[in-house]
């Protein structure tokens, strides 16, 4: 890049005419400091304004552009304020625009025989077309007024600066746009055969469409011009991570390399082989927590694969190693169910397993936290883990388990809560919810992946079926049978609130209706607002066989594990994710019977979730599950990652766009190894200089 053109990139957006002190700070709320954050401030969409319809040619549901002349205003108070202007033209049809919100200087100003321009969505009202809060103008004389010549942008905003102000800032920014040869910062040869649009041109082209620009791909997101931005957006955010684990990996973690004595042991009291899978990720991790250099590592696997004996085993290498282990899980239940599953199995070596969750309080809080400032090998928990009060001596590994319920950040912050200077544990996140193989790339490129990828050998398949309420009695019916014949059922309630007190009062309300329905079984309770005490006793009562229903909110999603339950009823299944159902139904199938799971639903279902009824009714694949999620939510519903701004693009689509990701990868690695200094400016071009990812 020539000093000039650095120069304008770099240049203050106040060093643009027209912006003074208080537009510029609204601006650089917007993340808008300079020219260039201004050139790459992409709309968000696009509103033709080219041409005028006619009120005769309107369709409901789009925007269109109106030209009239006010025919009648009438104001309304009765129940709140209202404004509405019937607007007729040459087609002798009348729209009517109708306000709400509205000052008297625009009652002044819209006076029948008023020419006004209008732009806004069509829809159906009480007296024919309508509009809703039209943008408009007024039109002097008789003159019809000057179309646009060119799509007009729609950008993100902010308070202070308006649609049109930010559009004009934007466009005086562009006219200081300079050459390829200053934008480019992907070396030339490695753009060969790509086939990439100029950057100049497509900048210019997405803020400025011409009229005749072709704007079905421009709203599919498809077009050269796009995919170009959607490119290097993409490489930013693969460098970003990238870099983000590189950092890590310059860090140094302890060598986890014990005489392998427990590990031995544990794999010599376990009532079973471990699967191939199994072996084969255990021996990836122990590889990783040998070496000095930190592991970042994802093991996913689906429901019921064996995660927990994988994580046992590093936590048992951290252990001979004399270091300390973390396992921190979602759920109280969760956590609680880890600890005891492994007080099961480390007791019998000599290992001691503490308890550290939100409700530990007091007496028994101080004495925790002291035995983990002394130095307690194997620490369970929930988020408590990190918080403030908890020091670790020497944490060599943390374990986190169903990492989609935790954001990144939490991750980071256990990894921190062992961090001494340049010393941090290793990671060793489990997950249930498969990455599917765009995803893995993008979101998670700064972690390895390890897959479990092999069930443990006489599981049945789950046979699924979908029912809508009227069918109750059937299923309770259903029941009845299961569990004459000596076996288990769930029965589960979700609500679309997450209250748990909401939560709690459907499930005591389904308990009650199949007490007594079922006279002759033990029916039983748990939700999120019992005593973890009640709620242990409910369950040790459910997995010895004593209680024949168990009646859950859903608590119980991740991680029980009661093989001789064989049924599983949900109720408003409608109301839940793919990712929540399949975990769900996970708790069935864990045995040699045959399982059944009943979708209860609440008629009428949105094509949403007919859909994802129908997905769980298909497959029992989580993998196909994970990838019909995706395509159903989007990438970032699906992550949990909304709020990180992780994976918010401003042009790119992980799945429209996952053709681009070989090349992303391929080119990214080199850029890191031979321009770093070049990643580095891509990333600040897109991302910022690192302040969406603050605290990374
Ligand atoms: P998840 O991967 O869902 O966390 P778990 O670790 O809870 O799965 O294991 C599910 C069930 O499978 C447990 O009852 C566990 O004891 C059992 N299991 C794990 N590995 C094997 C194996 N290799 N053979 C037989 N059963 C196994
Ligand atoms: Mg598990």
């Amino acid at each position: 890049m020539n000093a000039h053109a650095a120069d304008s990139a770099s240049a203050p957006v106040s060093s643009l005419p027209g912006v003074g002190p208080a537009l510029r700070d609204s601006l650089v709320k917007l993340g808008l400091a300079t020219l260039q954050d201004l050139w790459f401030h992409l709309p968000l969409r696009y509103e033709d304004r080219t041409r005028v319809t006619s009120i005769a040619d309107l369709r409901v549901g789009e925007p269109a552009q109106v030209e009239g002349t006010v025919e009648a205003v009438e104001r309304g108070f009765r129940f709140k304020p209202q404004l509405r202007v019937a607007l007729a033209d040459a087609s002798q049809r009348t729209l009517v625009l109708r306000f709400f919100h509205f000052s008297r200087a625009q009652v002044d100003q819209l006076k029948i025989g008023t020419r006004l321009r209008c732009y806004g969505e069509v829809r159906h009202g009480a007296q024919g077309l309508e509009i809703v809060h039209p943008q408009y103008q007024r039109l002097a004389g008789d003159e019809p007024g000057d179309v646009e010549d060119a799509l007009t942008p729609v950008y993100p905003t902010t308070e202070g600066v308006g649609p049109k102000r930010i559009a004009g800032v934007i466009r005086r920014a562009l006219e200081r746009l300079p050459g390829d040869d200053a934008l480019e910062l992907v070396p030339a040869p490695l753009r060969k055969g790509l086939n990439l649009a100029s950057l100049r041109e497509a900048l210019l082209y997405v803020h400025r469409p011409p009229p005749d620009a072709d704007v079905a791909s421009l709203r599919e997101g498809s077009h050269p011009a796009q995919q170009r931005l959607a490119f290097e957006e993409l490489l930013s955010h693969h460098l970003s991570l990238k870099r983000l684990r590189n950092q890590v990996r310059s860090n140094t973690a302890p060598a986890l390399s014990g005489d392998g004595r427990l590990r031995r042991a544990l794999l010599d009291a376990l009532p079973y082989k471990l699967t191939n899978a199994q072996k084969r990720v255990g021996r990836e991790v122990a590889h990783d927590i040998a070496s000095a250099e930190p592991m970042l590592r994802l093991v996913q696997g689906d429901v019921g694969s064996g995660k927990t004996v994988v994580a046992a085993l590093a936590a048992l290498a951290a252990v001979e190693a004399g270091c300390q282990v973390a396992l921190m899980a979602p759920t109280e239940l969760l956590a609680e169910q880890h600890r005891r599953t492994l007080l099961g199995w480390f007791e019998p070596l000599g290992v001691d397993v503490l308890w550290l969750a939100g409700k530990v309080q007091g007496k028994a809080r101080a004495k925790a936290l002291a035995a983990v400032a002394d130095g307690a090998p194997v620490v369970v928990g929930t988020h408590a883990l990190m918080q403030e009060g908890v020091v670790f001596r020497a944490l060599g590994l943390a374990i986190i388990d169903e990492q989609h319920r935790f954001g990144v950040h939490q991750r980071l912050a256990l990894r921190d809560k062992g961090r001494e200077g340049e010393r941090v544990p290793h990671q060793l996140v489990l997950t249930a919810t498969p990455i599917p193989r765009t995803l893995a790339m993008t979101a998670y490129a700064d972690l390895d992946v390890s897959a479990i990828d092999e069930l443990p050998p006489g599981r049945t398949p789950v046979t699924t079926a979908v029912f809508g309420n009227a069918r109750r009695a059937e299923v309770i019916e259903r029941i009845r049978a299961a569990c004459t014949e000596g076996r288990q059922a769930y029965w589960v309630c979700t609500l679309i609130e997450e209250s748990e007190q909401l939560q709690a009062q459907a499930a005591e309300v389904a308990h009650v209706e199949l007490s007594a329905a079922l006279p002759e079984l033990k029916v039983a309770l748990v939700h999120g607002r019992m005593k973890p005490k009640e709620k242990t006793a409910v369950m040790d009562a459910f997995k010895a066989g004593e209680i024949a229903v168990l009646v859950a909110t859903t608590v119980i999603e991740v991680g029980v594990d009661v093989p001789n339950a064989s049924l599983m009823i949900i109720e408003n299944a409608e109301r839940l994710g793919l990712a929540q159902l399949h975990q769900l139904r996970g708790r069935v199938g864990r045995g040699a019977v045959a399982s059944s799971c009943v979708l209860l639903y609440q008629p009428p279902l949105s094509q949403l979730a007919r859909e994802r009824l129908n997905v769980m009714r298909e497959t029992n694949d989580g993998f196909r599950i994970a990838e019909r999620d995706l395509e159903l939510r989007g990438p970032g519903e699906m992550l949990g990652t909304r709020q990180t701004g992780r994976l918010e693009f401003r042009i790119a689509d992980v799945q429209r766009d996952a053709a681009l990701l070989p090349a992303v990868q391929e080119i990214g690695e080199t850029i890191l190894a031979r321009h770093p200094d070049l990643a580095e400016r891509i990333v600040a071009r897109w991302i910022g200089a690192g302040a969406r990812y603050a605290g990374a």
